[in-house]
């Protein structure tokens, strides 16, 4: 746990957040400011700053989560696809420094700007 981590205290539940996913390893939930409805961040439960630092045992259950993660959206009627997005780095707009996975809703003739 890393002090002044936001995400460090909802994994710890110092914050509390309803959770949509959740194993051993990594939990989601929903995004405070959603550039789609149900913008998704899965998120590891211990405190790694980025991609760089996740140990690689841990690649297989952190895909099943954005899998899953993709697929309540889509099973739930909210998404007809998604994209996964991962941040490295305040170059590359990371602003959370604990790692985590953007998984955003998207539908045909949405409005979505991710590249621009
Ligand atoms: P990034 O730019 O990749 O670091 O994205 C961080 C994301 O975390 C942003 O999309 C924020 O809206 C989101 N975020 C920050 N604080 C919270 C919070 N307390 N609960 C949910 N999402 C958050
Ligand atoms: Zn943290």
């Amino acid at each position: 746990m890393e002090d002044d981590c936001i995400f460090c205290k909802i994994a710890s539940k110092e914050i509390s957040k309803d959770l949509v996913y959740e194993d051993e390893n990594f939990i989601g939930f929903l995004d405070i400011n959603p550039r789609a409805d149900g913008h998704t961040l899965i998120v590891s439960k211990k405190h790694y700053k980025s991609l760089l630092d996740i140990p690689n045992s841990l690649g297989n259950e952190l895909q099943e989560a954005v899998k899953k993660a993709g697929l309540d959206l889509i099973n739930s009627g909210k998404a007809e696809g998604f994209n996964v997005l991962v941040n490295v780095g305040e170059v590359a707009d990371q602003v959370v420094h604990h790692l985590h996975i953007h998984v955003i809703p998207r539908n045909d003739g949405d409005s979505v700007r991710l590249f621009s």
